[in-house]
């Protein structure tokens, strides 16, 4: 991977973090208004929101983990070892970098 293709590594994986984080924020802002439309109207019942709850926090969740793998890629872009399989240690292929950028491991490793 030359310089070039880095910096635009970095970019997508900076713009996917702008995104997660402003995807959070208005997450936490609708889970707020579900409690208050629920507490003004009780048209939820007590396992509806139970479940919303876990739906929510399971997407939290998810969204967390992809922010930590998106700081670890651009961590490793500063570090100058983007790129390369965790395990082998080969080049992994630019075009599964840019389905995820934050690939720690080239097709063969992951196939094992
Ligand atoms: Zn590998």
């Amino acid at each position: 991977m030359n310089d070039l293709e880095m910096a635009a590594m970095k970019v997508e994986l900076l713009r996917l973090q702008a995104e997660l984080q402003a995807l959070g924020d208005s997450l936490d802002q609708s889970s707020e208004t579900v409690e208050l439309d629920q507490a003004r109207v009780g048209r939820l019942t007590r396992m509806d929101a139970m479940q919303a709850q876990q739906m929510a926090l399971e997407a939290a969740r998810r969204r967390q983990a992809r922010l930590v793998a998106i700081a670890g890629a651009l961590r490793r872009i500063d570090a100058g070892e983007y790129g390369h399989c965790f395990v082998c240690g080969q080049e992994i292929d630019l075009r599964r970098l840019s389905v995820d950028p934050t690939s720690t491991r080239c097709m063969k490793c992951l196939e094992k």
